[in-house]
């Protein structure tokens, strides 16, 4: 099996995802498309979604949850405009794959699940990964994370009616938040919205399709 195992093929797929998925579909911002090559995505599926991994949709996590489609994490990623040291908060911790990538590129981690089962699992792989800059709550992320706000960046990994207010209050000054916001279930515009000089700027990008932001500012 010496140089042909399994492990070997993961690297390549995950190559060839940055290169036909990301790049080619416009994400240039080389600091984003080098932890997308690095974080094996492989990793935060269950074992029988293994071969799919770095295929072009997003993968069930159990508990009617979805892991995103590559191309819309490293999209996503590219908007916030992530730099190292800032503070960031993820709502929607679902396997933490998305809380590497954030991590990987410096950023101080906060990330919010309200399903049990998930905050725990996302926890313990995490944690045995190594990394040491993400912090977890278990909790309805509409409501933010008081306690530790203001929060440079915010991304929101759940598709919601609007944006949730506790979200823009503890958002700092200049700070940024990209999310998917209805019209409806299943279906939402990514929105970029900016706070800067203490006014709040919200551009709004395409289509997506997320999972439910359920909870107290969610469906
Ligand atoms: N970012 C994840 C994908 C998340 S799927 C990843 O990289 O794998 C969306 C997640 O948002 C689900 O796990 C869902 O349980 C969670 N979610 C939905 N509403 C939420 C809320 N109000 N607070 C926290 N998590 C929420």
């Amino acid at each position: 099996m010496n140089g042909a195992g399994p492990r070997i093929d993961l690297k390549r797929n995950r190559e060839r995802m940055v290169r036909d998925q990301i790049e080619a579909r416009g994400v240039a911002d080389p600091d984003v498309l080098r932890v997308m090559r690095r974080v094996p995505r492989h990793l935060f599926v269950e074992e029988a979604l293994i071969p799919q991994a770095y295929e072009d949709h997003p993968l069930p996590l159990g508990h009617g949850q979805t892991i995103s489609q590559p191309y819309v994490v490293a999209w996503m990623t590219a908007l916030l405009e992530v730099a190292p040291g800032l503070r960031v908060l993820e709502i929607g911790t679902g396997s933490g794959y998305q809380a590497a990538i954030l991590a990987e590129l410096g950023a101080s981690v906060f990330t919010v699940e309200r399903v049990r089962p998930l905050f725990e699992s996302a926890r313990e792989r995490l944690t045995a990964m190594g990394y040491r800059k993400i912090r977890f709550k278990l909790d309805d992320g509409t409501l933010g994370w008081p306690e530790e706000a203001p929060f440079d960046r915010m991304v929101v990994t759940a598709g919601g009616p609007r944006i949730p207010e506790p979200l823009l209050a503890q958002l700092a000054d200049p700070g940024r938040l990209v999310i998917p916001v209805g019209p409806s279930r299943r279906s939402q515009a990514l929105h970029v919205v900016r706070k800067e000089n203490g006014r709040i700027l919200a551009r709004k990008l395409g289509e997506v399709a997320f999972v439910d932001l359920v909870g107290a500012h969610g469906w």
